[in-house]
């Protein structure tokens, strides 16, 4: 075999296939999101960011700043080892803390990522309690997939948020099996939001441990930023949260918060824990600004809120298709893949606004979108900027407009 022209054939078969994946080379302006500067070979220009999961603007924020570079000037750059190995720094005790707070649950355990808490938590879990089932919702992250998967355990999918079928699922087992139902509050790609209430009824019912994901919801939903479970007030009836440092807060880090016992048993058990550097001081410290900022105030949640709400109403009144959903993202449907990758690509050229094209297979064929996620950090203008570069490119592309209610 001449490894690398294999290796060159497979990637020319993505680029046909139109799945090859081209990042763009961002430069973040701190004090100035959600503008950046976008470089390409030579050039550079200004653009302003679309699509980022920092969903408040918290990288930038002064709190934050402040609490990492304190940590750095106290104890450097890196953590110097594994947590079990010298690297238990007192920021990531204090860290736990902040987060078994912020669900009201008795412990947390911090991770390098929140993919890496999915994979970790949901393997060991499913891994080493005898003859576990997990439940896995059709279209959970793929952190939980490739988690489940390493169990090994028995894996049954029920159909997206269909508490029916999940229910069907649950009463054809024994009632003392093991099971665990694994599934999201926000799913990111539509925005749509789990009934966790009717999910908690059915784990009560058939004797299921529950396992939510609440990555797209930590720091925006509940009034603590704990995330949809705490607005709906559930936190206390999921046996486990898991959330993510990287996106509403603004850092870098995974998490799983519970009960004293299942955190315990994950520290002892999970390879993805155990074996790995901890996180850097100054970024736990960063968190865990970040978390108490939220925790106390609503003026960011407030802010985006009436953002996401003035985006909405602005596409609708140009009839620009977007999905209606409850959450803070805003699928803009182009439903083709071509047109979504040039309407993304003649954004950043033309308008200087960056938005990833979503393209098959992280959304269905035929669904392709632009995500577009408002911030405090995006100002009226921007808005306004946004909707018109949209409505051009929209009449070039020759894609149907609809008319929508207006909210
Ligand atoms: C982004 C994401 C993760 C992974 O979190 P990271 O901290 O980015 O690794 C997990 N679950 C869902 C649903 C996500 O969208």
């Amino acid at each position: 075999m001449h490894y690398n022209s294999f290796f060159e054939a497979q990637l020319q078969q993505l680029r046909d296939n139109g799945n090859y994946r081209v990042f763009a080379d961002l430069e973040r302006h701190k004090g100035a999101f959600p503008y950046a500067t976008n470089r390409n070979g030579t050039d550079a220009r200004e653009v302003t960011i679309w699509c980022s999961n920092d969903y408040l603007g918290m990288g930038q924020h002064p709190a934050v700043l402040n609490a990492m570079h304190k940590a750095l000037d106290i104890s450097g750059a890196g953590a110097g080892g594994t947590r079990n190995i010298s690297g238990t720094t007192h920021n990531h005790v204090l860290l736990e803390r902040e987060l078994a707070d912020l669900h009201d649950k008795e412990d947390a355990l911090l991770f390098t990522s929140g993919y890496v808490s999915n994979w970790a938590a949901l393997s060991t879990l499913a891994s080493r309690m005898p003859d576990c089932l997990i439940l896995s919702d059709a279209l959970n992250h793929a952190s939980m997939i490739e988690g489940i998967r390493h169990s090994r355990a028995q894996c049954q999918v029920w159909r997206h948020n269909d508490i029916a079928h999940l229910e069907e699922l649950l009463a054809a087992q024994p009632l003392d099996r093991p099971k665990l139902i694994a599934f999201e509050s926000v799913y990111s790609m539509d925005g749509d939001i789990a009934p966790i209430a009717d999910i908690c009824d059915l784990a009560e019912r058939y004797n299921a441990m529950t396992y939510l994901d609440e990555v797209h919801a930590v720091g925006l939903y509940g009034p603590r930023g704990g995330g949809i479970a705490e607005r709906e007030g559930l936190m206390d009836r999921i046996t486990v949260i898991e959330g993510t440092l990287g996106k509403a807060f603004g850092v870098v880090g995974g998490y799983i918060t519970s009960t004293a016992a299942i955190c315990d048993f994950i520290r002892s058990f999970a390879s993805g824990f155990i074996f790995t550097t901890a996180l850097p001081p100054a970024v736990a410290a960063g968190a865990a600004a970040s978390i108490q900022h939220l925790k106390a105030s609503n003026a960011e949640r407030e802010l985006q809120r009436a953002r996401v709400a003035e985006v909405r109403r602005k596409l609708s009144k140009a009839g620009i298709p977007h999905v209606e959903n409850p959450s803070h993202i805003i699928p803009v449907m182009v439903g083709d893949p071509v047109k979504c990758k040039f309407i993304s690509d003649t954004l950043m050229d033309e308008f200087g606004i960056y938005i990833q094209p979503i393209n098959y297979p992280t959304v269905p064929k035929g669904t392709e979108r632009l995500r577009i996620t408002p911030s405090p950090v995006h100002s009226p203008e921007d808005v306004e900027r946004l909707v018109a570069a949209l409505g051009v490119l929209w009449t070039r592309c020759q894609l149907s407009r609809v008319s929508m209610a207006a909210e």
